[in-house]
């Protein structure tokens, strides 16, 4: 089974994707995780992916395709994945499916997630992720057990640099310019499922399911 979560900033794919890919046991392939991973570690491709999530840009569509090709090659891809994240731009779409053609293959689903911009940066500014294994977490609708702790790990939560306010907003301006026009390509495709993000975290999941076949 070989999904894509599509959706805004904060909509909850990354949320979904997680419980996705537990209950089917198949990878959950982030790249906004493998960015910040990146990024941590201080490689090539962090130092040049930063400047671009810092100021709520997109990274540049050849840093990004290579990356997600080669990843969906790998053994453990063999049952399907789940993608969060990407593609994120047309040619970005057209390059996944150039790849996976190559491979005999094509994707099952794509999910959109849909949350009203309004809704959009309420939950990120209550966003926290965990530093060290990037569980996320809401303060009021996905909460920790103990403030500020992750409840996987131990780890410490933090506010994600490009979650305050403004930043967001420029996120959601290159989300409607560039990504949204992946719902129109994804229904052409004949593989678009839509589900309503504004309901419990729960609830969303229940609906997935429904799609997917449980
Ligand atoms: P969110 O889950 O809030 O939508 P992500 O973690 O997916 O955020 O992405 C964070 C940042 O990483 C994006 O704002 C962008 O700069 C970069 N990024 C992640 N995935 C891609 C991609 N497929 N193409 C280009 N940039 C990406
Ligand atoms: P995305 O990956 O689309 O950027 P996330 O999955 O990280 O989004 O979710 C964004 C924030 O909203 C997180 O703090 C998460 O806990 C919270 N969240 C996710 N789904 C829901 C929901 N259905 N209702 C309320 N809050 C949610
Ligand atoms: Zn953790």
């Amino acid at each position: 089974m070989k999904i894509i979560m599509l959706g805004a900033p904060g909509a909850g794919k990354g949320t979904q994707a997680k419980k996705i890919a537990e209950k089917y046991a198949i990878p959950h392939i982030s790249t906004g995780d493998i960015f910040r991973a990146n990024i941590k570690n201080g490689t090539e491709l962090g130092q040049k992916a930063k400047g671009y999530m810092d100021q709520g840009l997109l990274v540049p569509d050849e840093l990004v395709v290579d990356l997600v090709a080669d990843r969906v090659k790998q053994d453990d891809c063999k049952n399907g994945y789940v993608l969060d994240g990407f593609p994120r731009t047309i040619p970005q779409a057209e390059a996944l499916d150039h790849a996976l053609a190559e491979m005999g293959e094509k994707m099952d689903y794509a999910i959109n997630v849909e949350v009203p911009d309004e809704n959009i940066v309420n939950r990120m500014s209550g966003r926290r992720a965990c530093v060290d294994c990037g569980a996320t977490y809401h303060i009021v609708y996905a909460p920790t057990k103990e403030d500020g702790v992750c409840d996987k790990c131990g780890g410490s939560l933090i506010l994600r640099d490009d979650d305050k306010p403004e930043t967001v907003k420029k996120r959601l301006g290159v989300y409607h310019d560039q990504t949204q026009p992946l719902i129109d390509y994804y229904t052409n495709a004949g593989i678009l499922k839509e589900v309503d993000g504004t309901i419990e975290i729960e609830d969303v999941f229940g609906e997935i399911v429904k799609i997917l076949g449980a």
